[in-house]
């Protein structure tokens, strides 16, 4: 069965910098290693923190997010 908990999925496989980006974004939503918030996905989708360093690199965005260019 497929693990959908980013922080979990960090935490009992092979590091990568993506699944270390996904698992930062999901702590920062709420998500540990043994709960996993629902509206995650969403969350990171629609973070409101332009000037969190990973704002540009967070999975789950929109197709036509704006680029890094268009904000500084
Ligand atoms: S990009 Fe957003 S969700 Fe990801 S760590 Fe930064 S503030 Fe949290």
């Amino acid at each position: 069965m497929r693990n959908h908990n980013p922080v979990s999925r960090f935490l009992s496989s092979k590091p990568s910098r993506k699944r270390a980006i996904e698992a930062m974004c999901a702590h920062c939503m709420g998500c540990t290693q043994d709960h996993f918030e629902p509206t995650t996905k969403a969350d990171i989708r629609n973070c409101s923190a332009p000037h969190c360093p990973l704002y540009f690199y967070r999975p789950y965005q929109p197709a036509n997010s704006t680029p890094k260019s268009k904000i500084d």
